[in-house]
């Protein structure tokens, strides 16, 4: 049996999500994650060669991006380079906001780069998005002979569980998940999974509460009324994550931005 779980990052810090599988001989990256600060975090990838799961990074046969929140994307740019023959595999909304954070608001660029190197990293960016391979959800796809199914999970747009068929058996990797989303959109649903190997993330759980307390639906009337008063609306979110969110309601909305 060759099947295992190696965790890089995501069992020991938080912000820097990213598990290695090895799932009938198939070498698979679940998430790739980054921590912003003073110095930008990453998930020592260099341990899956020293501990010999790799021989090298370009052994990787795919990355699958459960959502588009940074500790689980930051170090995309970096790894997927590395991973030059990998596929990568996301829902279209979770790419489509990957490109919102990494490109759009410039989080693939640090501020001390030069303009140069500013560009120069945009574009490598851009040729890792047109290697992302869009996944409907529900709808399997066979990855390298393992059969690969992305459920909704919730806790975001775009975000999504990774089902995966071994030969001999099967892993559920959950990503941040919630059974609570902004205006019931992307809400979790299972069709008789089995499972016999579960990684879980439970990094949200205990914000269910929280989550709740902002109302979408409340925000649209508020704003509705003000706009039919011929009044203008500025909505302010303090932090990108939320930024994302707030997009997103606002697409369902039907708001012009
Ligand atoms: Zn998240």
């Amino acid at each position: 049996m060759t099947d295992y779980l190696f965790p890089i990052s995501g069992a020991n810090h938080i912000g820097v999500s990213s598990y290695f599988v090895n799932l009938s001989g198939v070498r698979i990256l679940l998430d790739a994650g980054a921590k912003k600060g003073i110095s930008e975090v990453y998930p020592d990838y260099s341990s899956l060669v020293y501990e010999g799961h790799v021989n090298s990074l370009d052994e990787l046969d795919a990355i699958v991006l459960s959502h588009a929140h940074f500790d689980h994307i930051g170090s995309l740019l970096y790894i997927a380079e590395q991973a030059k023959n990998a596929v990568i595999i996301a829902s279209k909304t979770t790419k489509d906001l990957i490109r919102m954070q990494l490109v759009d608001f410039g989080r693939c660029i640090n501020s001390y780069d030069d303009e140069k190197i500013r560009k120069e990293k945009l574009k490598r960016m851009e040729a890792i998005l047109a290697r992302i391979e869009e996944v409907s959800v529900m709808q399997p796809i066979l990855c390298h002979g393992i059969k690969i199914t992305l459920y909704p999970a919730g806790h975001m747009a775009g975000a999504t569980m990774t089902f995966m068929e071994g030969k001999e058996q099967t892993v559920l990797y959950t990503g941040d998940f919630s059974m609570d989303t902004i205006l019931d959109m992307n809400r979790p649903k299972f069709y008789g999974l089995h499972t016999d190997i579960l990684i879980l993330n439970g990094t949200n759980a205990y914000r269910y509460k929280v989550q709740n307390h902002f109302n979408y639906k409340e925000l649209d009337k508020k704003v509705q009324s003000m706009l039919k008063k011929g009044q203008n609306v500025l909505l302010k979110s303090t932090s990108i994550a939320k930024h994302l969110d707030l997009f997103y309601a606002l697409k369902l909305m039907k708001m012009d931005t």
